[in-house]
């Protein structure tokens, strides 16, 4: 039987880090064919083709970078890819990933995957990552969900998927509603279905937005937020506290910041959603969506700042994004899931966005 083709490309990370080559840790070396050369069972599941497009830790991985391996990813299920596998530095997995779902337009699953330990450290994870990836991307309960996460035999969705653990091996969540679905005897078995939407359009090549992502804390009165403004950004996600609250000082910078561009407002919880008709004082929810803040809603600060850098560079207008953000920001499985609310507390009932 014809085995289903697999398009693999490397970007770095730990899964491609080994020691002496002249660094005092290790570092990315190894290509996306040194990669699965060492997983023999791979070739036996598919039909597979590698690439080596960067070699680079997660960290220096850019936009610009993103785009690209997008760009591959495209053309691999074009020229016949049933599903596609990026690996790549863990780091910052939880922002690329999405990054690449705002513009995949495809049915075919684009996975990505990594690993928390290199290939020379006993237990490495890579290898078993590596396989997850690719069974994930030949399942075809796979299709038509977006880009996938594939770590630790959990498969997450890339606007949920979280870093929250610097070290474990179970080092990505989704929470709080926990992964997609999971590996089990060789099978991507699926439990929860992500909302998907549209696909947004490509980025202009013209211009890079800068956008600002600025978590307060204790005693924060806004002047880094004052700062913030005087720099010019484009836009700003405040990773505020709770559900969604600032200080009083820093609430009427928010109002200032407003006038200037978008101003998206996220918890820095790092779980649940922004809160929209609850909390009263000055800073809080409803006085910053009422001073022109953005809800974030349910994504988290790394992603909002993902999704305003993509609505920027396509030249949206505030109300523009502000529609966006009430789509891709609203409940997980989509509106029809949110069943169950009091009538009268209804954020539909109440004219809010989500
Ligand atoms: N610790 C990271 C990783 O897991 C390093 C990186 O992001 O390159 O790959």
């Amino acid at each position: 039987m014809e085995k289903p083709r697999v398009a693999v490309a490397s970007l770095g990370g730990t899964i491609t880090m080994t020691a002496g080559h002249g660094t005092r840790g290790v570092a990315p070396t190894l290509t996306a064919a040194d990669l699965l050369g060492a997983v023999p069972i791979l070739a036996e599941t598919a039909d597979l083709r590698a690439e080596t497009l960067i070699t680079a830790p997660g960290a220096s991985l850019g936009f610009t970078d993103v785009l690209r391996a997008l760009s591959w990813a495209r053309d691999a299920v074009t020229e016949g890819a049933v599903g596609v596998v990026l690996v790549q530095g863990t780091d910052t997995l939880e922002e690329t990933s999405y990054l690449l779902d705002l513009h995949w337009d495809r049915p075919e699953p684009l996975v990505l995957t990594g690993a928390m330990r290199p290939p020379r450290q006993p237990g490495a994870d890579g290898p078993a990552n590596l396989l997850a990836a690719v069974l994930t991307a030949t399942a075809p309960s796979s299709r038509g969900l977006g880009v996938l996460v594939v770590m630790n035999d959990e498969v997450h969705a890339a606007a949920r998927v979280r870093k929250s653990d610097a070290t474990a091996l179970g080092a990505f969540s989704s929470a709080p509603f926990g992964p997609l679905g999971r590996i089990h005897e060789g099978c991507a078995y699926y439990a929860n279905g992500p909302a998907r939407r549209p696909a947004l359009p490509l980025p202009a090549d013209r211009h890079s937005p800068r956008v600002a992502l600025l978590e307060t804390c204790l005693g924060d009165d806004g002047d880094l937020l004052r700062l913030i403004i005087d720099a010019d950004y484009d836009g700003v996600v405040i990773s505020a506290f709770g559900a969604g609250h600032v200080s009083t000082g820093m609430a009427g910078m928010v109002s200032k910041a407003a006038e200037r561009g978008p101003v998206v407002l996220a918890s820095r919880t790092g779980a649940g959603a922004v809160l929209s008709h609850t909390y009263g004082f000055t800073g809080s929810e409803q006085d910053l969506l009422d001073r022109g803040a953005i809800s974030a809603g349910w994504l988290d600060a790394r992603k909002a700042r993902i999704l305003l850098w993509s609505l920027l560079s396509a030249g949206d207008s505030v109300e523009v994004i502000r529609e966006a953000f009430a789509a891709r920001g609203g409940h997980p499985s989509g509106p029809d899931a949110q069943v169950g609310c009091r009538p009268d507390n209804a954020p539909a009932a109440r004219g809010r966005h989500w």
